[in-house]
C-alpha cells in the first residue's frame, strides 16, 4: 500500500492509545484489547462502536505492519515540520519563515506514493533529518504559569503580570542572531524565502532552502550570546489581562508570549492558570452570579423588614418579606458579575435566622409568652 492521504489526518497511535514510540508488542495488545471491546459482534447495533472498529482496524493495518509503519512515521514527520497539502512553488507569499519542511501538491489520481518516496529516498531528505543541527526556523514552546487572585480581583478582571522563566529573544543582539552592530543578511540562494523550487514532473515543490534552513536569512556574525540562534533562557514578566468573573482553575491564554522560537521561528503561547481566593462574606455561583449569607433576627424575619446588604459596589437595600424562613434566598439583580460579555449576573442573597445564645431574665419572660402564644407544633408533618 502506497502512503495514503488520510495518513495526514490520522493520528494512527491516538486510535490506539499508544505512544508513537510504542513497541510492535505493544501495538498489538492495544489493537486487540480495542477490537474486541468495539467489535461489531459485541456491540449489534451501536454505530459508534462499528465507526470505532473501522477506525481501529485501519490503524492496526498500518501501524502493525513494520514497513508501512515506517512510512506512516515519515508522512507524520513531515506533516509536525510544517508540511501541508498545498501547491505553490517558491517566492509564493506566504511562503516565509516559520515554514519548516517541503510542500507538495495532491493530485487525487494518485501519485502520492511515488512523490513521497522521492522525498523520503532523496539522499537530501536524509541528511537534513539526521545530518547536521536543524537550521531551520522551529516553533517556541508552550509554557505554562500559575496565577494567584484575590477574590474581588477576579470578579472585577484585571491586569497583572506573570513571572516565566523560558527561552526569550537574546538580550544581546535582540532576537536576530546577529553580533550588534551586524546583521541578518538575505540568503543568495534563496532569495529570502526560505525555499528552493525542485521540479518533479508533473507537481510543483518547495524544499526548505539548504543554505539558510528556511530562514530566509544568513548570519555571518553569528551573536556569541545566543550563538546564532537569538533565544536566551531568562526571566521575564508577562503582561495578563484577566477577563471579569474569571474562575478558579480556569486556563487563560496569552497568544504568542510562550518561550521565543529559534533560527526566527514563532513564539509559542503561554497558558495561564488562575487560582482564586475566598472572601469573607461573597461566594460565587455559576459563571456570573454572586452570593452571600445574610443574617436576621426571629423578629425581622416574623414581621418583615428591610435590610442593608453589601454587594462588591456598594450596600444595597433588601427587602425581608413577613414569614420569612431561615435558608431562603433572595434575587438583586445586576449585582453579581460583569463579564467583558454578556450579561451582568446577580446576588443571591440567603436569609439566616439567628437565635441569641443567651437571654436576660426579661427576654426570656417575653419570649416564654410568644412561646405561649404560638401553639402550632412545626414537627407535626414529620410524624412524630
Ligand atoms: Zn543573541
Ligand atoms: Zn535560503
Amino acid at each position: 500500500m502506497a502512503p495514503q492521504r488520510e495518513w495526514l489526518e490520522k493520528d494512527y497511535y491516538a486510535v490506539l492509545g499508544v505512544e508513537p514510540g510504542a513497541s510492535d508488542r505493544e501495538v498489538q495488545r492495544a489493537y486487540r484489547r480495542l477490537a474486541k471491546a468495539n467489535h461489531p459482534d459485541a456491540n449489534a447495533g451501536d454505530a459508534a462502536a462499528e465507526e470505532r472498529f473501522k477506525e481501529i482496524s485501519a490503524a492496526h493495518e498500518v501501524l502493525g505492519d513494520a514497513d508501512k509503519r515506517k512510512e506512516y512515521d515519515q508522512v507524520r514527520e513531515m506533516v509536525a515540520s510544517g508540511v501541508g497539502p498545498g501547491s505553490f512553488g517558491a517566492g509564493d507569499a506566504g511562503f516565509g519563515p516559520g515554514f519548516g519542511g517541503a510542500t507538495f501538491h495532491f493530485d487525487d489520481g494518485g501519485g502520492l506514493g511515488d512523490l513521497l518516496g522521492n522525498l523520503f529516498g532523496g539522499a537530501r531528505a536524509g541528511t537534513r533529518r539526521r545530518g547536521r543541527a536543524p537550521t531551520g526556523p522551529v516553533r517556541g514552546a508552550d509554557l505554562e504559569a500559575e496565577l494567584h487572585l484575590d477574590f474581588v480581583d477576579a470578579v472585577h478582571g484585571i491586569t497583572t503580570s506573570v513571572g516565566v522563566t523560558s527561552d526569550a529573544p537574546c538580550s544581546v543582539c535582540g532576537g536576530s542572531g546577529a553580533e550588534p552592530g551586524t546583521f541578518p543578511q538575505p540568503c543568495a540562494t534563496c532569495g529570502g524565502t526560505g525555499a528552493v523550487a525542485v521540479d518533479q514532473g508533473p507537481f510543483s515543490f518547495s524544499e526548505v532552502c539548504p543554505t539558510c534552513g528556511g530562514r530566509g536569512e544568513v548570519i555571518e556574525h553569528r551573536c556569541k550570546k545566543c550563538r546564532g540562534t537569538g533565544v536566551e533562557r531568562r526571566r521575564r514578566d508577562v503582561k495578563v489581562r484577566i477577563p471579569a468573573g474569571v474562575r478558579d482553575g480556569q486556563r487563560i491564554r496569552v497568544k504568542g508570549r510562550g518561550a521565543a522560537g529559534r533560527n526566527g521561528g514563532p513564539p509559542g503561547d503561554l497558558f495561564v492558570r488562575v487560582h482564586v481566593g475566598d472572601h469573607p462574606l461573597f461566594g460565587r455561583q455559576g459563571k456570573t452570579n454572586l452570593t452571600v449569607t445574610v443574617p436576621v433576627t426571629f423578629p425581622e424575619a416574623a414581621l418583615g423588614t428591610q435590610v442593608k446588604v453589601p454587594t462588591l459596589d456598594g450596600p444595597v437595600t433588601v427587602k425581608v418579606p413577613a414569614g420569612t424562613q431561615a435558608g431562603k434566598t433572595v434575587r438583586v439583580r445586576g449585582r453579581g458579575i460583569h463579564p467583558a460579555r454578556g450579561d451582568a449576573g446577580d446576588l443571591l442573597v440567603t436569609f439566616d435566622v439567628v437565635v441569641p445564645r443567651a437571654l436576660t431574665d426579661e427576654q426570656r419572660a417575653a419570649v416564654t409568652a410568644l412561646a405561649e402564644q404560638l401553639s402550632e407544633n412545626p414537627r407535626e408533618r414529620l410524624g412524630v
